[in-house]
């Protein structure tokens, strides 16, 4: 740790529970957020500012005017600009500590990809907004015993438990299946940033907890900001019968689960049917003719009312005005193709 390392970081250094042993662990550490919205970026710059030596961020999206209310690291800039998430994110990471090795990802996380973007991850943080990715990282993080902080919020309540391989049960264990039928989704009943912050600020306190090899006790935490009620439960003891970490059946892993195309509250579906890049340039040329075309390097969005698309150039297209995933895929092969 160098002298300024000691200046920068000497009121969490001086808080004796993590002090300079705990500060060293994060300088070390290599942390992925998966999932840069409101929880994604509140943990992205509240390790940024803490320390953590190296910050990967995977996210699929790009910035958007209504992500402003609560998600934290992005302006008005990165929203007219529909810089991706990741990027935008990098670059206010960049300028709030220089010393964090930033690494954006822009892409949705797979069971295709998800070795390559987390493998030397020691810690995960969950900055997701869906249940299908959630299970996929817990398969990972189980598989490979890495620790992972499973959190979400919607309205004006949250929710988070960090899950330690091998020592506390695991997302399975208190959910085995995903939740079915219709969810309330932050377009529906809206949410408030005081409400996702609480949960991604816990969050980050545990992976500090556990990154600094602090005593572990297992809990599952509920808050609402609105009626101010906040609850601590034990997590429960690990099942034998979980499908992950019981019998090690890692279904979301092998790819036998298929990601959801519709995207959570979006009024949005995301395909992505081609598995090579594509040439935004030439892209952009041919479809300049049909509709309003503009690029950033980042991305391609090309407006044919009343739908947007939006298209990254590992293939990925998110389709805008429709969660029929009928139409996106007759709008993807009308102008994609593929
Ligand atoms: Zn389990």
């Amino acid at each position: 740790m160098t002298l300024r390392d000691r200046e920068r970081y000497s009121r969490q250094i001086r808080f004796a529970p993590f002090g300079e042993t705990g500060q060293q662990h994060l300088l070390d550490a290599c942390v992925a957020v998966v999932g840069c919205g409101a929880l994604g970026t509140f943990q992205a710059d509240a390790l940024a500012r803490a320390g953590v030596g190296r910050l990967r961020i995977v996210d699929r999206d790009y910035v958007e005017l209504s992500n402003l209310q609560r998600q934290w690291l992005f302006d008005e800039r990165d929203a007219s600009e529909s810089l991706p998430k990741a990027i935008a994110a990098a670059q206010k990471i960049a300028a709030i500590n220089s010393s964090v090795t930033v690494e954006p990802v822009v892409a949705d996380l797979t069971a295709a990809n998800i070795e390559e973007l987390l493998e030397d991850a020691d810690l995960i943080l969950d900055g997701a907004d869906n249940f299908e990715t959630r299970y996929l990282i817990n398969d990972f993080c189980v598989s490979r015993g890495v620790p992972w902080v499973y959190g979400a919020a919607v309205g004006s309540y949250g929710i988070t438990m960090p899950i330690v391989p091998g020592i506390t049960c695991c997302l399975r264990c208190v959910y085995p299946e995903p939740p079915t039928g219709a969810q309330s989704t932050c377009e529906t009943a809206g949410v408030l940033g005081p409400a996702t912050s609480l949960i991604a600020s816990m969050q980050t306190a545990e992976a500090m907890k556990i990154l600094s090899g602090e005593r572990y006790r297992g809990k599952i935490t509920t808050a609402d900001v609105w009626t101010g009620e906040i609850r601590q439960i034990d997590q429960p003891s690990r099942d034998a019968a979980c499908p992950a970490c019981g019998l090690r059946q890692f279904a979301y892993l092998n790819g036998e689960r298929r990601a959801p195309v519709s995207l959570c509250g979006r009024d949005a579906v995301q395909l992505h049917e081609l598995r090579s890049p594509v040439d935004l340039d030439s892209l952009a040329s041919r479809l300049s003719p049909l509709g309003s075309v503009r690029s950033n390097g980042f991305a391609l969005r090309f407006e044919t009312p009343p739908y947007l698309l939006t298209v990254f150039p590992d293939g990925r297209v998110i389709i805008k005005g429709t969660t029929d995933v009928g139409v996106a895929r007759s709008l993807y092969a009308r102008y994609i193709g593929g």
